[in-house]
């Protein structure tokens, strides 16, 4: 009898559909090499298939959210697969009208911007969510419920979490450029993992995992 588990509802299952924690969708083809050392962990069908929709969304935010001097790859993203899938239409909701939910008109130096703040949807945070459960199952070998993963703008906690702490943290990378990420586990308190994921050099999220 096999043990295998889903990393993410805990349920047996017979044959994983494995889940890659960063989705495929946010490397551009010219990644294709690291195709081979992005991460995998087991998954029912379930779960492995309720993320998808999401994941799309959530690299069109990163990739809109870098800014305003793409770089090749982030040009290739945008010409060919983000615009493809912003075009679709979900029940008469165009996947634009999902975009703009997350962007907020600043005013930057007399001008009005738009500013994205990924964290202001539902969609961004549950993916993010995901990527810890994931990152937890797989470095710590503990399964996490939803419930416990917090996720924030590092924004946000830039005081506290300076560069002597992050390198302080252990340290990974599956391109650096799309996907870079630092944790540490804490011996005691509410919080049992401190994650930084940092996407396209600049995008970047805090996770704490509580006990
Ligand atoms: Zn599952």
């Amino acid at each position: 009898m096999s043990n295998l588990k889903c990393s993410f509802c805990g349920k047996a299952i017979i044959k994983s559909h494995d889940e890659h924690i960063f989705p495929n969708c946010i490397y551009p083809p010219s990644k294709d090499l690291s195709k081979e050392i992005r991460l995998k962990i087991p998954a029912c069908l379930e779960c492995n298939s309720s993320w998808s929709g999401d994941e799309e969304f959530f690299r069109n935010v990163i990739y809109t959210a870098v800014g305003h001097n793409p770089n090749m790859d982030e040009k290739l993203m945008f010409e060919g697969p983000i615009i493809r899938s912003i075009r679709d239409h979900i029940g008469g909701k165009s996947k634009l009208d999902d975009l703009f939910e997350v962007m907020k008109s600043v005013v930057v130096d007399g001008d009005i911007r738009q500013i994205i703040y990924p964290t202001e949807s539902n969609k961004i945070l549950r993916v993010v969510r995901k990527m810890i459960c994931g990152l937890c199952s797989h470095h710590l070998r503990i399964m996490v419920a939803d419930d416990n993963v917090q996720v924030d703008m590092l924004d946000y906690y830039k005081d506290f979490i300076t560069q002597k702490v992050l390198d302080a943290m252990n340290y990974n990378q599956i391109d650096k450029d799309i996907v870079e990420y630092w944790y540490s586990e804490l011996d005691h308190g509410p919080i049992s993992s401190l994650w930084v994921l940092r996407f396209l050099t600049k995008i970047e999220f805090i996770s704490f995992v509580m006990r």
